[in-house]
């Protein structure tokens, strides 16, 4: 056992003089020592590794309107192992992977995004399953000091396999889309699904601890705006899940239904208070898109989205990344800031904070879906719903 005085001798022998000058900026290497992206410097000692931004740094962002940024949704991918009739066309040419973030870009991204006080990620895409390495980034992502909550929008169809490992993993939560539960109108609905499969995901998802689960359900007219609403709320008389029924959105050439086939939030709502009386109110929080109900007695609760009908902007704090490496700024505007161009021209960390920073101060207030002003420059798929 060394002494005191030899304790104190090896730890200064150890001490560089003085801090170690930081020379030149290394191309951006995974260090596994550390959680998430470190960023290795040449220095006057030989090569370093500086560790992610500590808490302390942390500016919260806002937009103009004093509005708080800090949810961050990732899209993963922009491809899909369904075609949502309302998502996509059926004949689709998705990007090459060279043009898609990697994963050490979406982590150091990730960073940039904590130190400005983002604090919940939802991972989406396309199908964000189906990203090879999804479970490994999902451990990355939420190994990154300040990030709070790590939710994912999926199909669930790959859950059966993922749940568990997603959940070791460090993911929290999950949000299932499921617009139907009649299994050939599934199938026509996301065109290749087999509610089999959705099935065993949204069980392998409880099982897993991914809680509470959240059943979102796009309610387009003609295709599930009648017996679907009722079954889909039906479950939630004994399953404490919370079934969201969001009102269908317009982007780009998709389709023309997307304008002419949206059931509003007060129909759904009426409809389903005609078989199960009046809903309850459960506290809305005006932060949260969906308005949440019950129906007496259930266990689960209903919520609705009505992005359209009645928006919610004014509580927004979200920001996309799409998974070309885009800023997006509103769900339903074109507004973007390209942040895959400069981080691979070398761009610093604090350059690449003062971009993103400066995106989400320019967030638009909202939509203008009610003026007919439709985004045109990418489909749902691209940008992570
Ligand atoms: N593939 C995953 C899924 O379906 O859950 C995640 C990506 S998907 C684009 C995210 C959410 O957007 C899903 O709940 C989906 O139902 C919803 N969505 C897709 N197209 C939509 C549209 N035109 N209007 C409203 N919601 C839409
Ligand atoms: Fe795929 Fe989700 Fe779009 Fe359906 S909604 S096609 S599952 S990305």
């Amino acid at each position: 056992m060394p002494t005191q005085k030899e304790r104190r001798s090896m730890h200064s022998r150890s001490l560089p003089p003085s801090p170690p000058k930081l020379e030149e900026e290394l191309p951006l290497v995974v260090d596994p020592a550390i959680p998430g992206m470190a960023r290795p410097f040449r220095t006057g000692y030989g090569q370093v590794t500086v560790a992610p931004v500590p808490d302390t740094t942390i500016e919260p962002m806002h937009d103009s309107y004093g509005r708080r940024i800090h949810y961050l949704r990732i899209s993963l991918t922009d491809a899909c192992n369904l075609r949502c009739v309302y998502c996509m066309p059926e004949e689709m040419t998705f990007r090459p992977r060279r043009e898609l973030l990697s994963d050490d870009e979406i982590i150091f991204l990730v960073q940039v995004g904590a130190s400005l006080g983002v604090n919940k990620i939802r991972l989406t895409g396309g199908e964000p399953t189906i990203r090879p390495g999804v479970v490994e980034l999902v451990r990355r992502i939420a190994q990154v000091p300040g990030i709070q909550d790590l939710a994912m929008t999926t199909n669930a169809i790959l859950l059966k396999e993922l749940a568990r490992p997603l959940a070791e993993a460090g993911l929290k939560r999950v949000n299932i889309s499921i617009d139907t539960i009649q299994p050939e109108k599934y199938h026509r609905i996301t065109r290749w699904g087999s509610i089999d499969d959705l099935w065993e995901g949204i069980q392998a998802a409880e099982e897993a601890g991914l809680l509470p689960i959240k059943l979102n359900s796009v309610v387009v007219r003609n295709f599930n705006d009648d017996q679907d609403v009722i079954d889909l709320a039906r479950l939630t008389l004994k399953k404490p899940w919370e079934v969201r029924y969001i009102e269908m959105m317009p982007f780009g050439h998709v389709t023309d239904f997307q304008q002419t086939n949206v059931v509003p939030y007060d129909e759904i709502r009426r409809k389903v208070e005609s078989v199960f009386g009046p809903l309850e109110e459960v506290g809305y929080d005006y932060v949260d898109p969906s308005r949440p109900f019950r129906i007496p007695g259930a266990k689960g609760t209903l919520g609705f989205i009505s992005s359209v009908t009645e928006p919610f902007c004014q509580g927004c704090g979200r920001i996309r990344l799409t998974a070309d490496g885009k800023l997006r700024l509103c769900l339903l505007r074109d507004d973007e800031v390209d942040l895959l161009t400069p981080l691979r021209n070398g761009a610093s960390f604090e350059e690449m904070r003062q971009l993103m920073r400066d995106g989400a101060f320019h967030k638009p207030w909202g939509h203008g879906l009610d003026q007919g002003e439709i985004a045109e420059g990418r489909a749902m798929n691209q940008i992570g719903g």
